[in-house]
């Protein structure tokens, strides 16, 4: 991805946060707040009205009133209409995600969605992910919240009906491993196929590892591991979009080929966004919600002094995002001998967890300057 060049930023704020906990959320534990439509629009200003050393203002902005779930609070219909107030044209834009939670309490929500995504659907098209880690000892443990699968099961039907085509993610786990068969099972009781043909769609069904980082790091133990790959049922793997081609390869292979890679892990997002978490904390998000990687904050350190933090990559991930090679980020923290399977992305995020993690606790030494200058300070 190419460096920031101010046409365009995305700010999503957490304002509400989100009822899971996901065992591999990415973004990490994260506190629920409650921030007020006034604060809201205080952020947005406060962006809107920010110039560089030159005068010049960022070109087009977008706002999100959510960077978890979103529409989870209860006037979601007014935050909508909300970025789409303070939103430069052509900016707001819904993705394939919606509210599981508020699709099975609220009747009116998936007909309002499917309204939303006519004209605002970032490729065009209705589609709502729903993520599964099994069937519903496995799912409720996955998100973390007792119901969930329940949910999931009608939020399903509920998309359908509102002509939104579900795009069920499975998340392999080793304590999911066993149940794959009724949950191949479920997807023909259901009929999702027939179902999703009838409103003119085609249901999508694929299986993936989850990436170790935010809270998945925590949960690395229930990574698949090479042998794993032979107890996925054929009868799940012929109906997966992908059959099994996203469980990337084991860690030992991931090392040999790493060994001499001397670029550093570039890690970037497709679009350009600073999220703001309920404490006001503002992060890049190309990764984890971490403490290596925090612009600052809204209250305290103001958001010149973000954006210039984005725009300059200072934080020490983003330093380190830059300068530390792939090799070196092995040597440090591969397991050699492992088999648990990796895309090597997620790799390189898992060991950039663990670098940052090293790094907060003043670990690091001065070897990690790459083109041959010490850098003490990443
Ligand atoms: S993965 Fe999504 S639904 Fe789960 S806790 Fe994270 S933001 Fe919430």
């Amino acid at each position: 991805m190419e460096k920031w060049n101010m046409e365009q930023l995305g700010v999503a704020v957490d304002m509400a946060g989100c009822p899971n906990n996901c065992q591999h959320c990415w973004l990490g534990k994260q506190k629920n707040g409650s921030m007020s439509v006034c604060e809201f629009r205080n952020i947005a200003t406060q962006f809107k009205e920010w110039k560089d050393e030159n005068g010049n203002a960022i070109t087009k902005l977008g706002f999100s009133t959510w960077h978890r779930e979103p529409d989870f609070r209860d006037d979601y219909r007014e935050l909508w209409e909300l970025e789409k107030e303070l939103s430069s044209p052509g900016m707001v834009k819904r993705f394939e995600l919606l509210s599981i939670w508020r699709l099975a309490r609220d009747e009116s929500y998936a007909k309002w969605a499917a309204d939303v995504f006519q004209t605002h659907a970032e490729n065009g098209v209705a589609t709502c992910q729903i993520s599964f880690f099994g069937m519903e000892e496995v799912t409720d443990w996955g998100v973390n919240r007792k119901g969930a699968f329940k949910d999931s099961i009608l939020a399903t039907n509920r998309l359908i009906e509102a002509g939104i085509a579900p795009r069920w993610q499975l998340f392999a786990t080793k304590r999911g491993l066993g149940g794959y068969d009724q949950f191949t099972r479920m997807i023909h009781e259901l009929d999702l196929f027939k179902r999703c043909e009838a409103i003119g769609r085609e249901f999508e069904v694929f299986i993936n590892c989850f990436s170790p980082e935010g809270n998945g790091y925590l949960i690395d133990s229930e990574t698949l591991e090479e042998g794993d790959l032979s107890k996925i049922p054929q009868g799940l793997i012929d109906i997966c979009r992908d059959g099994i081609e996203n469980f990337g390869k084991p860690e030992y292979v991931l090392l040999d080929e790493m060994a001499n890679d001397n670029s550093p892990p570039n890690l970037s997002a497709n679009m350009y966004y600073i999220s703001i978490n309920a404490d006001y904390d503002a992060y890049p998000n190309i990764a984890e919600i971490a403490p290596w990687w925090r612009l600052g904050n809204i209250k305290t350190d103001g958001v010149d002094a973000i954006i210039r933090a984005y725009r300059d990559e200072i934080t020490p991930g983003m330093k380190a995002n830059h300068t530390i090679h792939v090799s070196e980020l092995a040597r440090r923290y591969g397991v050699k001998g492992s088999k648990k399977l990796y895309d090597k992305s997620d790799l390189v995020c898992r060991f950039m967890h663990q670098w940052g993690v090293d790094f907060m606790e003043g670990k690091q030494g001065r070897t990690y300057g790459m083109k041959g200058q010490p850098t003490a300070n990443l």
